[in-house]
């Protein structure tokens, strides 16, 4: 089904942070799948995770023990700080399992038709719960009737979360993305989160970040919570913590860790074995190369050489990021800029509209983010002087 309107180029092969199309032109990739292949194409640990396990045991449902899968959730729950994780396929999946534990939470203490606070601008997912928590109502356009259980409130805005907790008693959790990454790489003021956490205390709301996009080393920290000291009471990812294969966790702590039961919540797919093995090497390659730090480190970088060649440029609204989670918004939709950039070798994207996304593999080289970096300053000032012009 036509469900996207895609770019006329199909990749046959990739190797770190490079892609081959079907005609065996090479190109640098800055985007990684839209964040999931941190550890780039192709990882030799991912591959031999995939071989090695296909051919040992790959599915047998969670009526059954799975070992791997409690490793798995022991070491995610360790680096995260968590109590208990369910395991999926998905991001969509995830938020759907943390909006079902929030209700279950809510109705456990006597809220009757719990409602979950979310965010304008923010992305959860495509079902129809993570859909209708999506601040996004050209996604939503044609769906009607959505969901109900959601309250909406502007993103970084204390103070329209405090009028809601006055106001409302039927709260139960609050579920947002720690920086907006499908709605336009929007980073909160620097005690927002914290300031929610604290308010989320005082009101006996769950805190749930989703974490599906700035997640698994993306903004430079395991998790992007981890900048701020700040604990949510539930995570949510996916993306990144494959590296391409599908695997989707909710993750819990303290009374929400407690929240499902037996028969409560479940899925065929999510955890098996498979999927399982190939996110500890994921986590151990993650660690293995330091790949945390050096997201910071070479994000600081990526946007210093932005700056430095676009910042001036009259048109460029802002260049803003955490990590190799990278925005360059301009004054002007620039849609048609993912062509250009293609046109010259480079995969990248361009989100709500006018904000041309970078999320380059976690092992990207200086070199290869030079590269980046000259590219976009090309179709930005080529396409800043058309708009001139025009
Ligand atoms: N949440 C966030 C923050 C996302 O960026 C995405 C996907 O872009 C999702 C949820 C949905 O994930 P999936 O497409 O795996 O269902």
């Amino acid at each position: 089904m036509t469900t996207y309107a895609r770019q006329p180029v199909s990749f046959a092969r990739g190797e770190g942070v490079w892609l081959w199309d079907t005609s065996g032109r090479r190109y640098l990739d800055a985007l990684s799948g839209i964040a999931v292949c941190g550890l780039g194409h192709t990882h030799p640990a991912v591959t031999e995770a995939i071989c090695k396990q296909a051919g040992t045991l790959i599915h047998t449902s969670n009526l059954f023990t799975i070992d791997v899968q409690a490793q798995l959730g022991e070491q995610l729950c360790a680096i995260a700080n968590m109590d208990a994780v369910f395991f999926c396929n998905s991001g969509a999946e995830a938020n759907e399992a943390a909006i079902k534990l929030a209700r279950l939470f809510g109705h456990k203490k006597g809220t009757v038709e719990p409602a979950v606070i979310v965010m304008e601008g923010s992305f959860h997912g495509r079902t129809l719960a993570t859909l209708t928590a999506t601040g996004n109502p050209k996604l939503q356009q044609g769906f009607a009737p959505l969901m109900p259980g959601f309250i909406r409130a502007p993103y970084n805005d204390l103070s329209a979360l405090e009028v809601i907790a006055r106001e409302r008693n039927d709260v139960v959790a609050v579920l947002m993305e720690p920086i907006i990454g499908e709605g336009g790489i929007c980073l909160p003021g620097p005690q927002y989160i914290a300031a929610v956490r604290r308010l989320c205390d005082a009101q006996g709301w769950l805190l749930m970040l989703d974490e599906i996009q700035t997640g698994m080393g993306r903004t430079g920290r395991w998790f992007c919570y981890q900048h701020e000291q700040v604990l949510p009471d539930v995570v949510t990812l996916a993306k990144g913590l494959g590296n391409g294969f599908p695997i989707g966790a909710c993750l819990a702590r303290g009374a929400a860790a407690t929240v499902f039961t037996p028969g409560t919540h479940g899925t065929t797919f999510g955890g098996n074995p498979l999927a399982c093995r190939v996110s500890l090497a994921v986590l151990d390659a993650i660690e293995q190369e330091k790949l945390c730090p050096r997201a910071a480190e070479l994000g600081t970088y990526l946007i210093a050489g932005l700056e430095e060649h676009l910042h001036q440029l009259k048109g460029v609204t802002e260049i803003r990021g955490k990590g190799l989670m990278v925005g360059i918004e301009l004054e002007h939709p620039c849609g048609e800029l993912v062509r250009g950039a293609l046109a010259q070798g480079l995969v990248m994207n361009v989100t709500a509209g006018n904000v041309i996304r970078l999320l380059p593999p976690l092992v990207i080289e200086r070199g290869e983010i030079d590269m980046i970096v000259n590219v976009v300053a090309h179709i930005v000032r080529e396409f800043l002087q058309e708009l001139k012009g025009s």
